[in-house]
């Protein structure tokens, strides 16, 4: 039989629960930050009048006071979003920074024109990080 647990016991696994879930938190707002940085204008699902568009919430400190659900829901908008404008394009997801969603682009690199930070062809921010 196993050994009943203890007031300490409980503490102590519901200690370990909360800093998982601080770490899975951080990481889930990094990863929207990084996604609203790289796509500014993806619009968001909102009853906002006027909608919400990926710069409006690209702020750690917005991001920081977003409801975790609200956060992930975001992050799913945006993921489908450029699935659906590049189904074969997977990649240029996990790795914005470094590849063009974009089928304009003729070697699947972004392309800066003059003193832009925004791709012609995808509209990515270089400057996102
Ligand atoms: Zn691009």
């Amino acid at each position: 039989m196993t050994k009943r647990k203890t007031g300490k016991d409980y503490r102590k696994e519901l200690s370990e629960l909360n800093s998982k879930e601080r770490i899975l938190k951080a990481a889930v707002n990094q990863r929207l930050l990084e996604l609203t940085k790289a796509y500014p204008d993806i619009d968001l699902p909102t009853s906002r009048a006027g909608g919400l568009k990926c710069k409006d919430i690209a702020h750690p400190w917005i991001i920081q006071e977003t409801n975790i659900d609200a956060v992930i829901e975001y992050i799913e908008a945006i993921e489908q979003h450029l699935a659906n404008v590049h189904p074969h394009k997977q990649s240029a997801i996990e790795f914005p920074d470094r590849d063009c969603i974009s089928d304009k682009s003729p070697d699947g690199k972004h392309q800066y024109e003059g003193d832009s930070k925004h791709c012609t062809h995808c509209g990515f921010n270089k400057n996102y990080f």
